[in-house]
C-alpha cells in the first residue's frame, strides 16, 4: 500500500521524513505560546501542537481559553511560521477554528463523533484522528472511513494509548497499533507518547519505541514550567527534557536510515 502523504501548513506528515508536533496541552498566555513556540523552532520541530478548546474529565478543570486563545496563536504562527495543529469539540467550532489551525485535532472522546466527523470529512482541511480511551484498532479505522467517504483523504491516525486493566500509568501505549496501523493503512500515523503514559518521565522511552515501531512522528506535550500548567503538567516534558529527547531521537533515526523532517 503506496503510503500517504498529508500536508499540514508548510509541514508534510508522512511518507518518510519523522515529523515532531510539539508544544502545551493548552495554549496559556502569549508567553507562554511563544517560548514554546520559538523551543519547538529551535529543536527542529515540525509544527505546534495548543489546546484550545479542552475536554476535561471534570467540569471544574480548566477548559480552555477558547476564543480568547485566537489572536495569541495567529501571533505565534506568524512570529514562527510553524504550522498549527488544535483540536476541535464541536461541529460549531468549525467557521471560527479553520482561520487558526492547519489540521483539526479530533480528540479520544470525540472518535466516535460521527456527526463530528461527517462535518470534517467534508471538509480538505487535514484531521488528526486520536484513538479512542477503549476504541478497538477495528473502529478507529471506521472512523478514518467517515472522513474519507465524505471526500477528506487527509488523514492522520494519531495512537494515545488505551484503557486496560492496568492503573500504574495513565494509559497503555498500544505500539502493536503503530505497527498494525502502517501495515494496514495508507495513513501517517503519529504517537502520543504524552497521554500515552500520562508520566513525563516515561515519555522519552515510549516516544522512542514508537519512532522505532514505524510511526511517522510525534505529538508531544511540553510545557516551560511543567508544574505550573494549567492543564496535564505532570505528563509535560519541560524544554530540557525536549532538547534531550530530540538529541536522542536524531541518533535513532539516523540508526534506522530516516530523517527528522
Ligand atoms: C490532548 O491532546 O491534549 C488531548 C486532550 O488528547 P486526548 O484526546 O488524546 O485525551
Ligand atoms: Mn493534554
Amino acid at each position: 500500500m503506496e503510503p500517504k502523504q498529508v500536508r499540514v501548513g508548510s509541514s508534510v506528515v508522512g511518507g518518510g521524513p519523522f515529523s515532531v508536533w510539539a508544544g502545551p496541552c493548552s495554549v496559556e498566555s502569549v508567553a507562554q505560546f511563544l517560548t514554546t513556540a520559538t523551543e519547538v523552532k529551535s529543536q527542529g520541530g515540525a509544527g505546534l501542537r495548543g489546546g484550545i478548546f479542552k475536554l476535561r474529565t471534570n467540569p471544574q478543570a480548566f477548559q480552555g481559553l477558547g476564543r480568547e486563545a485566537f489572536a495569541i496563536v495567529q501571533q505565534v504562527k506568524a512570529e514562527t511560521g510553524l504550522p498549527f495543529i488544535s483540536e476541535i469539540t464541536d461541529p460549531r467550532q468549525v467557521g471560527d477554528l479553520c482561520d487558526v489551525v492547519d489540521a483539526f485535532q479530533v480528540g479520544s472522546r470525540n472518535m466516535y463523533n460521527y456527526a463530528l466527523l461527517k462535518e470534517l470529512g467534508g471538509l480538505r482541511k487535514p484531521v488528526l484522528l486520536k484513538r479512542g480511551l477503549s476504541a478497538l484498532f477495528k473502529e478507529w479505522l471506521l472512523a478514518a472511513d467517515y472522513l474519507v467517504q465524505g471526500g477528506n483523504e487527509n488523514v492522520i491516525l494519531c495512537e494515545r494509548g488505551i484503557r486496560t486493566f492496568e492503573t500504574a500509568t495513565r494509559n497503555t501505549f498500544d505500539i502493536n497499533a503503530i505497527a498494525l496501523a502502517k501495515q494496514e493503512t495508507p495513513f501517517p500515523v503519529l504517537a502520543d507518547p504524552s497521554h500515552g503514559t500520562g508520566m513525563a518521565s516515561l515519555v522519552p522511552s515510549v516516544a522512542l519505541a514508537a519512532a522505532a515501531a514505524g510511526a511517522d512522528g510525534l505529538l508531544i506535550e511540553i510545557h516551560p514550567d511543567p508544574e505550573k500548567a494549567l492543564s496535564d503538567g505532570y505528563q509535560s516534558l519541560n524544554f530540557k527534557e525536549f532538547g534531550a529527547l530530540m538529541g536522542q531521537l536524531r541518533k535513532l533515526l539516523h540508526a534506522l536510515g530516516r530523517t527528522l523532517a
